[in-house]
């Protein structure tokens, strides 16, 4: 899919856009702006003191959306594009502000990305058969009501991202948002509905509840009212999900790995592994986690890294951070338990607890480490970066499938021989494979394709997009409308 750039989509969205209420809060040339110390009119639209109020007005205004024309739809989606590119930064600075997780800069990255590459309406595009007995119609209709569940980690991105998704194919979403993330998210759902009545839609499309929590999700996942379930996050919610008795989409954790084998070009992998590992700070499911790396280029790989923002840690420092990062170590070639105070946070914070300290521009610390240690086998979600020399790429190729516990989310590889590229490939069977750039490339940054904040690995949809979000249905003609 050719994607808009930011311009492309502002100016379609003020030539398209009708019925112009300029918020009170934004200025004329600007109006979808809305700053932290404006006054807020609206300020309630989409917000509700329980699940139940949340899902009884998503169900009204999933109903009135019905009733606009799809032209309709697609300005309200484009006018969606436009307000969140408006306030990617002021989501990504609230969101940083509130969890204190990431970087805000690579926040406002996210948000732009899946404000540009998130598919709309267009990718709904009916299929036909005709022959001798007739015509079949198979078009995608909406589930309804979606009930969607947020993770801490991109607040924003998410809500953004399922948003347009859901809208686009013809539903309404009622979110239940992290509770360490409960401020931005409502600002940023607040700031959705806005969009949405300012391009001639109705109020609620977008709705969540003001506390958030684990028992308002559990009640949102077994609500009568809710069609569909789509959750993000890790183990406990994609398995809550699974056991709802609902059809969900879930998106769980991962632990991608990636191999760099001996025909590689090293200092690109290096490169490559270092901007995707840390950005947010490693906090993305799809971001680098550990490193295999082929025994005769692993001295060039750990010397690339240096000249990449990274800094190589000697073994005695990897055993002072264990004791900082891991709350506990349950043994070898298992998860251990992260210290939640390290998840997300900056290099040099976490390596000040041990004494040692680096400068600005290191983004991530390499671990190399033997392949039982624990930061191989975890999702760490801080910038520590395991490496393990491996004495070739298929044993390195088996130890990134056992590392990954098969999720089959996310992993990558770097190398110039098609059979190691296809034997990693098949072997990880994973939903996103990228080959010779960053994680992230799998998410259209830096790589050709869609983005998507929601990669649903266990349930098999792999990057949702607007038709994960509908229902096939057939429309038959009988012995008619063949025209040839
Ligand atoms: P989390 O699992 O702690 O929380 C995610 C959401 O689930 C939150 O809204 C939380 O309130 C809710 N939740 C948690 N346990 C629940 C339960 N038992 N019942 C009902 N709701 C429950 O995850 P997080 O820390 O916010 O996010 C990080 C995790 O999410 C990582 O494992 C990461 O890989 C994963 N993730 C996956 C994707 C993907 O697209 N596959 C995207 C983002 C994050």
């Amino acid at each position: 899919m050719a994607s808009l750039t930011a311009d492309q989509v502002r100016l379609i969205a003020n030539q398209v856009v009708s019925n112009m209420r300029f918020d009170k809060s934004g200025s004329q040339n600007n109006p979808s702006v809305i700053y932290e110390d404006s006054s807020r009119p609206n300020a309630s639209v989409g917000v509700f003191s329980s699940i139940n109020s949340a899902v009884k007005a998503a169900q009204k205004a999933q109903v009135q959306l019905m009733e606009l024309s799809l032209a309709q739809r697609e300005r309200i989606i484009l006018n969606i594009r436009s307000w969140m590119m408006d306030n990617a930064e002021i989501l990504a600075r609230k969101a940083y502000e509130e969890t204190g997780l990431g970087r805000f800069q690579d926040k406002i990255i996210k948000n732009k990305l899946v404000t540009e590459k998130t598919p709309g309406t267009e990718v709904l595009r009916p299929e036909a058969v005709s022959g001798d007995r007739g015509l079949t119609l198979m078009e995608r209709a909406p589930y309804g009501v979606i009930g969607s569940i947020t993770p801490c980690t991109n607040p924003t991105s998410t809500i953004i991202c399922n948003t347009i998704g859901m809208l686009a194919a013809g539903n309404s979403v009622v979110f239940n948002v992290h509770p360490t993330a409960k401020n931005v998210s409502i600002y940023n759902i607040e700031l959705l509905n806005k969009a949405i009545i300012q391009a001639g839609g109705p109020e609620n499309l977008v709705t969540t509840v003001i506390e958030p929590t684990i028992q308002s999700a559990q009640e949102l996942m077994t609500h009568p009212g809710i069609n569909l379930l789509v959750v993000t996050g890790g183990a406990a919610v994609v398995k809550a999900a699974m056991t709802s008795g609902k059809r969900a989409i879930c998106a769980g954790p991962g632990n991608p790995p990636v191999v760099v084998d001996e025909t590689a070009d090293i200092e690109k992998a290096a490169k490559s592994i270092v901007n995707g590992a840390s950005m947010d700070n490693n906090i993305i499911c799809v971001l680098e986690k550990e490193v295999f790396v082929v025994e005769s280029v692993a001295d060039q790989l750990l010397s690339a890294f240096q000249r990449h923002n990274a800094v190589v840690l000697k073994t005695y420092e990897i055993e002072q951070l264990d004791k900082v990062i891991f709350d506990e170590i349950l043994g070898s070639r298992k998860p251990g338990k992260i210290n939640k105070s390290y998840i997300g946070k900056p290099i040099q914070e976490i390596l000040q607890k041990i004494g040692k300290h680096v400068d600005d521009s290191v983004k991530l610390a390499i671990a190399p480490v033997e392949i039982g240690h624990p930061l191989v086998w975890t999702e760490q979600m801080l910038p520590v970066m395991p490496l393990v020399r491996m004495p070739n790429v298929d044993q390195a190729i088996d130890a990134a499938r056992d590392a990954e516990h098969g999720f089959r989310h996310t992993a990558m590889m770097h190398s110039k021989n098609l059979d190691n590229l296809s034997r990693m490939a098949r072997v990880m069977n994973c939903s996103i494979f990228v080959k010779n750039g960053s994680s992230v490339a799998g998410l259209g940054y830096g790589g050709e394709g869609y983005c998507s904040f929601t990669i649903a690995s266990p349930t098999g949809e792999g990057l949702t997009h607007p038709i994960s979000f509908t229902r096939e249905r057939r429309c038959v003609l009988v012995d008619h409308f063949r025209i040839i």
